[in-house]
């Protein structure tokens, strides 16, 4: 017999956590967080956070909405749970499908459920395939990311991703997946090219790439609008214009993943209308319920949806879903959400509180160990370098970005070590005052003077 109530919170022996070594998990243990208010979090020694990183770009409405925890408790209280295979469905999951169809940028017909945004993304990649089998080119299989993507952490999902963290000691990615080269202007754009011109190359290689694997064996193009996990990567002057232009030359499908820019975060309400992007699919997670349920969605267009409703080698039945699939009450919740992000106008919010929040980091271009500040609306990432002239990394990258984020961490701020460079990244709530956009900004000024030191011993 075990005795539950004698189990200690802080006893990590029983666990394996993600994206975190291991062997340095057993000596240092967790940070325990209990609780949360607002834009900030609190950990069990009662040290106060503000949460410049929303989470994991997630909690958009921040810790403490009444409005969603009612929603979640009224409808635990009507139905905690029902499935929604074969014609199976509750009005929460009816609902939420029709707001989201209703806020989208282009004009999509279905929606379908999963409980996260890596199943999205594993969804998305699967229905692209369904559709060419319906539609009678099955040899289009292949799918093209990014270097430097994120898309998740499952099979399809981990394989799209760019990042090689995610690819080492998985036998990933699969041979199906294909990585485009990353439109990190600042950083790959040759001496003396303009935006415009590097959105060109990029386009061009993506073309090459397409050309040397087959035209007809593509069946989707997966991307971000802003490389998130990556180092939130702003696509440069032209540069989706352009990259449509080539899908639309060999027929390939877009696939938008909005996971992190989707619902007011860019200061549009999806990162496809900032970027002028036309998906015929796309994925969500994330900010749809601000976090407070595991929900992820996908839609397609009409389009796509009519050959996968027809596709007469499964008698139009797609074969693919969860039970959770249209839970009941993350639906609740989600719905609940758009009804907020409308309501409180996330879009006019964040155009204002973001242009705000862009020009106050900027303060930061002429520190010397900072080589880019960049983002969008309320989404940003500040690059160090160990030479601001030649934008040399240090070496190891990641190793100045960790540090940062750990002082920072002592000084009550949450940013985030991004995985590809030594980017810190910035994703606040959205709904965050000026005040506390100026309170991120001036912890992160602190934290940038107590890093010099340690950034020079490695090897400036
Ligand atoms: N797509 C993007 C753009 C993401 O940023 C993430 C998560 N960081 C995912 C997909 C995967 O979402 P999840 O962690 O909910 O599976």
């Amino acid at each position: 017999h075990s005795n539950l109530d004698a189990l200690r919170e802080d006893d990590v022996s029983s666990l394996l956590h993600p994206f975190t070594n291991a062997v340095a998990h057993g000596q240092i243990g967790p940070d325990v967080v209990v609780r949360g208010e607002g834009a900030r979090i609190y950990d069990d020694a009662g040290r106060e956070y503000i949460d410049a990183m929303s989470g994991l770009w997630a909690i958009g409405l921040g810790y403490s909405e009444e409005r969603l925890i009612n929603a979640a408790t009224e409808q635990l209280k009507k139905l905690p749970y029902y499935h929604t295979f074969a014609h199976k469905s509750n009005p929460a999951a009816i609902k939420l499908g029709k707001a989201l169809l209703s806020m989208l940028p282009v004009e999509m017909s279905k929606v379908i459920y999963t409980n996260s945004g890596s199943e999205a993304v594993d969804t998305a990649i699967k229905l692209a395939w369904y559709y060419w089998n319906a539609a009678g080119e099955p040899e289009r299989v292949k799918i093209i990311s990014r270097k430097r993507a994120y898309h998740g952490s499952n099979v399809a999902s981990g394989s799209a991703t760019g990042l090689t963290v995610m690819h080492g000691g998985f036998n990933l990615p699969f041979s199906q997946i294909l990585h485009a080269e990353c439109p990190h202007f600042w950083r790959y754009g040759e001496k003396g090219e303009t935006e415009e011109e590097f959105s060109q190359r990029k386009a061009d290689e993506l073309e090459k790439l397409i050309l040397e694997a087959g035209p007809t064996t593509i069946a989707a193009f997966i991307a971000e609008p802003v490389m998130g996990a990556g180092g939130v990567i702003v696509p440069p002057e032209g540069y989706f214009e352009k990259i449509q232009a080539v899908l639309d030359r060999y027929g390939i499908l877009f696939i938008s993943d909005e996971v992190i820019c989707g619902f007011g975060r860019t200061g549009k309400m999806f990162g496809s209308e900032t970027f002028g992007i036309r998906p015929d699919i796309m994925t969500f997670a994330k900010q749809l319920s601000s976090a407070y349920m595991p929900i992820g969605a996908v839609t397609v267009t009409e389009e796509l949806y009519e050959k996968i409703a027809s596709a007469s080698n499964t008698r139009g039945v797609f074969g693919h879903g969860y039970t959770y699939s249209g839970h009941p009450v993350a639906c609740a919740v989600a719905l609940e959400a758009l009804t907020i992000y409308q309501e409180r106008d996330v879009v006019g919010h964040v155009a204002q509180s973001g242009a705000y929040f862009q020009q106050r980091l900027r303060e930061f271009e002429s520190h010397p160990l900072v080589g880019e500040v960049r983002g969008v609306g309320l989404i940003a990432a500040v690059e160090l370098v160990a030479d601001k002239r030649s934008k040399k990394l240090f070496d190891p990258f990641g190793k100045v970005n960790g540090r940062f984020a750990k002082l920072a961490y002592e000084r009550g701020l949450i940013t985030r070590a991004l995985p590809a460079s030594d980017s810190l990244g910035l994703c606040p709530p959205l709904f965050c005052t000026k005040s506390e956009l100026d309170e991120i900004v001036d912890k992160f000024a602190d934290t940038l003077e107590a890093v010099t030191e340690f950034a020079s011993r490695a090897g400036r």
